[in-house]
């Protein structure tokens, strides 16, 4: 290890915080403002006290220069659209009227206008809201949040660092408005918007600013010729401003790949890098490009995104490397903390020792403060730190939790035929017909009913005490045969049992299975005032006992109709999961399948002749570089019938995906190998039949007819409509009928008329064939 001394002091800085505050305080302001218990003043308050706290937070842990303007109401991508004045024309009334009302109702939308569309922010969890961009777009600079913001920080005597997302980022996240001639392409608009950066970046320099972070992470996915020339030519012509502050140009999530030669080449004063394991290989590519000589270099070598301590060695190690790189090299997390809990300390159920494994985004700034010293002054300043990581590091590596020797053993012993179902498709499809007798076009759900609000009181009485589990489970059986009597009545071919009983698709696995933790306030936003808390896979998986066959098999006792069992997939677990990183995702999907397919064997041998394995994230994990999607692909499909192909040739396996377009998948839909896949169609009019017929596959599919998105109720004449254009795509005997996803966020009035409506619909289209 180096224990070189940088020449110019390195320094301690992050990207982003979370905005949240330790207890939701921002939730809390905002949703009272929508409510109107709170004022705007009241909100704008409470909102300029959590951003002081977490900057005094920053620059008390020792963080040198502290990011401003990465604080949001809602979204950082909806700022960027008000910064640059790109308000979608039916929105500018509102907008004009007041401004906050108006940046609200661009979030969630209001009686009269739609909201703009909202999508996942690369591989990550967190949703932004999509820029609507078109051929009469006008950009007009509007400072005043970003200047507000940064006056804030520096009146607290910080060194602070606006953030914004970059010209090129922004446009390649945008799309074309509603209404605009298909095949306009946002990245058009460049010259037109990078004026418009300029005034904000002459605005932000005349409040002090001495540098300005622009965030392109869109340069780390796979770019034609022309939008890396568009880069270039964005940051030439940035970077050739007078009137500017110094630009530090940020990448992460990836390696920035083809986009490393230009930007090293850029006329900005500094480059912030990924060099997590993602991104290892910027380092190569920086060494290739002869480093950044006279450049600055942030080096993000914590990372960003996972929960889990730094090896703080290997990271010195690696930031003595890029020494020889750069003129002066800093340290940061590789992304904004932002996708990161805040605090570990407020964690009291998880033991003090595997607690110690742990990094939030305090903590993540301790390590960042850390590195930066040792990397400054020697590691000899930071023995002790290193020592206790050391230390830390060992007693995961040897922990029981993180190594059961019958786990290893048995994912070791798995071969290729445990992943290949007995019989092929054909073989199986017949003998499940015998078994099932079903009518053709069967219909069914996806899963879930309403989760009525006595169903959420009877659990949160169950937390607290004020009701008993039998008293719960009685509670959850009523609600299991109110829903088994409705479809019944309702004439539904296959039935479910509601999932009543879940509070979240994953954490209801999760907290049954061993080798998953859980916390009790490690919040992350997931969009606007919505916060998830995933669960911790930190250890090897098993699962102690069956987590779901009493309540399928009670269902079962109350119907002569096929009930299906239903369970989350691997790759959903590791998806909405934080994932341990200490070893391949493919070994811990392949531990998280294991568990599932005793899951899957006991429903069988419980008498279950239907299980769906529900792959939702399928897509969404998908790399953000092509080269990368074959091999997670290859070991995501295998987790999948790895969980599934124990069973018998006539229990038909069911899968579902929804929230994506699946056209560049298809593929891996078919080397799935379910009997029967349920995909959302509803709103794109069954397009993805026709992508699956495209592709020959040659198994049973129920594109959505029935968006459950909205409380509106779809008629029997448009569902017709549907069903006659799937059968277009997939014959009569392969068509199932069903809506796009589950129903739990819906209420019972509007599901019972949708579900009554769809069932009728399959009948007039069963009587024309
Ligand atoms: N079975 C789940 C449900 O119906 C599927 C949810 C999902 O696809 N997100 O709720
Ligand atoms: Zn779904």
């Amino acid at each position: 290890m180096t224990s070189r001394t940088a020449t110019a002091a390195a320094r301690a800085t992050v990207y982003g915080y979370p905005r949240q505050g330790a207890n939701r305080e921002l939730k809390k302001a905002i949703e009272g403002y929508w409510k109107g218990r709170v004022t705007a003043d009241e909100l704008r308050a409470a909102a300029a006290e959590l951003r002081r706290t977490n900057w005094r937070q920053l620059a008390e842990a020792g963080i040198d220069e502290v990011p401003a303007g990465d604080f949001s109401y809602y979204d950082h991508v909806l700022d960027t659209t008000v910064m640059v004045g790109a308000i979608p024309d039916r929105h500018r009334a509102a907008v004009e009227t007041d401004a906050l009302d108006g940046y609200f109702a661009m979030a969630r939308g209001t009686q009269e206008v739609a909201p703009l569309e909202m999508t996942k922010w690369f591989d990550t969890n967190y949703h932004y809201l999509v820029p609507e961009l078109g051929p009469d777009t006008v950009f007009t600079a509007d400072s005043a949040k970003q200047v507000a913001e940064l006056k804030e920080a520096l009146a607290l005597g910080l060194a602070a660092r606006p953030v914004l997302v970059g010209p090129v980022t922004y446009l390649l996240l945008a799309k074309p408005a509603p209404g605009m001639a298909v095949g306009f392409d946002p990245l058009t608009l460049l010259d037109r918007l990078l004026p418009v950066y300029a005034e904000v970046l002459a605005d932000l320099r005349a409040a002090g600013a001495e540098w300005v972070q622009l965030d392109e992470p869109a340069l780390v996915q796979d770019r034609s010729p022309a939008e890396l020339n568009a880069a270039e030519r964005a940051y030439r012509e940035l970077g050739g401003l007078t009137d500017r502050p110094k630009l530090l140009l940020a990448s992460y999530f990836d390696r920035l790949g083809d986009a490393m030669p230009l930007l090293a080449k850029a006329p900005v004063e500094g480059l912030a890098l990924d060099f997590t394991e993602a991104a290892v290989a910027n380092l190569d590519a920086l060494a290739a490009v002869g480093g950044l000589p006279g450049k600055r270099l942030v080096a993000g070598v914590v990372n960003g995104r996972n929960i889990w301590v730094n090896d703080l060695e290997k990271s010195l190690s690696l930031l003595g490397t890029l020494l020889g790189l750069a003129d002066r090299v800093d340290v940061a997390a590789s992304c904004s903390l932002l996708h990161v809990p805040i605090d570990t300390a407020t964690e009291r159920d998880i033991e003090p020792q595997i607690l110690r494994w742990l990094s939030f985004a305090r903590q993540k700034t301790t390590e960042i403060v850390t590195l930066a010293k040792g990397l400054a002054q020697g590691t000899g300043t930071i023995t002790a730190e290193l020592a206790a990581n050391r230390a830390d590091l060992a007693s995961r590596a040897n922990s029981p939790l993180t190594y059961d020797p019958a786990v290893r053993t048995r994912a070791a012993a798995v071969t290729a035929a445990d992943a290949r179902r007995s019989r092929p498709y054909a073989e199986r499809a017949a003998a499940q017909h015998a078994r099932l007798g079903l009518p053709l076009l069967p219909t069914t759900t996806i899963g879930s009913f309403p989760q009525t609000g006595e169903l959420r009181t009877a659990r949160a009485d169950l937390r607290a005490g004020r009701l008993d589990t039998a008293g719960y489970e009685e509670r959850v059986k009523a609600e299991i045969q109110e829903v088994i009597s409705f479809q019944e009545k309702a004439g539904l071919d296959v039935l479910v049992h509601g999932e009543a009983e879940r509070n979240d698709m994953v954490q209801y696995f999760a907290e049954q299975l061993t080798g998953y933790l859980a916390t009790r306030h490690g919040w992350v936003q997931s969009y606007g005032t919505r916060y998830v808390r995933p669960p911790v896979l930190a250890g090897d998986l098993s699962r102690p006992e069956p987590m779901t066959v009493r309540w399928t098999t009670y269902a079962q006792s109350l119907t002569a109709r096929p009930v299906k069992g239903m369970l989350t997939g691997p790759v959903t677990m590791l998806a909405w999961s934080f994932v341990r990183d200490d070893q391949p995702l493919a070994d811990t999907a392949r531990q998280v399948a294991l568990a599932l397919r005793d899951e899957v064997n006991d429903l069988e041998a419980a008498g279950t002749s239907v299980i769906q394995v529900d792959e939702p994230a399928l897509r969404e994990t998908l790399p953000l570089r092509a080269a990368d999607h074959a091999a997670y692909l290859a070991w995501a499909t295998e987790a999948f019938r790895l969980t599934t192909a124990g069973v018998r040739p006539d229990t038909q396996i069911h899968t579902h995906m929804c929230y994506a377009e699946f056209g560049d998948i298809v593929q891996a839909i078919d080397d799935l190998d379910a009997d029967v896949i349920s995909l959302e169609a509803a709103r794109s009019r069954m397009q993805v039949a026709r992508e699956l017929a495209a592709h020959g596959y040659p198994r049973e599919a129920g594109p959505g007819v029935y968006d459950i998105h909205s409380p509106r109720v779809p008629s029997t004449e448009e569902t017709v409509g549907l069903l006659r254009t799937g059968l277009r795509a997939i014959p009569a005997e392969r068509l199932w009928v069903n809506p796009d996803c589950g129903l739990k966020t819906r209420a019972w009035p509007e599901t019972r008329a949708s579900l009554e409506n769809l069932v009728a619909a399959a009948r007039t289209v069963r009587d024309e064939l």
